[in-house]
């Protein structure tokens, strides 16, 4: 049983982030957690906000009844951003478990990262950070319209990050490795024909 295409690429772009940062000096490694320390202060503020109103419901019909949606997919979409925020910020043994896990083909249905103590990432991809099933927004939204009001807060502070529409920190993070002459087809604001859209109508 070979690994599949999407642990290749994964595999790829993990070990293409790696190779270059342990070139770059203790500086400029200092200068990326430095550009990404906003983007860090707003997922803390997305896990407080998700312990608040979501921690019991998710843990009772979800991880207690092994139904959980959210880690179900083996092909869960990762940016190139995602993985280089979470190399900046892991240990190298986590970094090393990236890799070693993505060696070995994927038995199950449920994602390559998902360990037995939960996700293998230290910052996990924010396409998993932000996402939330229709029925467990059903059971905490439909009486708390005010923890409605805050989610679509958080989510439009997301797009600080991660939509071009603007100078953006995951746009930045791809550009710094493109001029370092590393590619990855994870650079999605740097190949997704709809992002370059966005780009170009807003003439970045
Ligand atoms: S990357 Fe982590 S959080 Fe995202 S689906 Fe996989 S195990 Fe779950």
């Amino acid at each position: 049983m070979q690994i599949s295409p999407y642990q290749q690429e994964q595999l790829e772009a993990i070990s293409m982030t790696a190779t270059h940062m342990d070139t770059l000096s203790p500086d400029q490694i200092e200068a990326l957690k430095t550009a990404s320390h906003e983007y860090l202060m707003f997922r803390y503020d997305v896990d407080a906000f998700l312990n608040t109103h979501f921690a019991s419901t998710c843990t009772q019909r979800c991880f207690q009844s092994s139904l959980s949606a959210c880690c179900s997919r083996e092909g869960i979409i990762t940016f190139f951003a995602d993985i280089v925020i979470n190399a900046l910020f892991s240990a190298s043994d986590e970094q090393k478990h990236l890799l070693t896990v993505l060696q070995k083909p994927n038995a199950g249905p449920k994602c390559v990262y998902l360990g037995p103590q939960g996700c293998l990432w230290r910052i996990k991809p924010i396409v998993c950070l932000m996402f939330l099933c229709d029925s467990a927004k059903v059971r905490v939204f439909s009486d708390n319209s005010s923890a409605e009001s805050a989610w679509h807060v958080l989510k439009n502070r997301e797009k600080q990050f991660t939509w071009p529409d603007k100078k953006v920190l995951f746009d930045d993070l791809e550009a710094f490795f493109l001029n370092a002459g590393y590619a990855s087809s994870l650079m999605y604001l740097h190949n997704s024909p709809g992002l370059l859209l966005v780009k170009k109508r807003a003439r970045l």
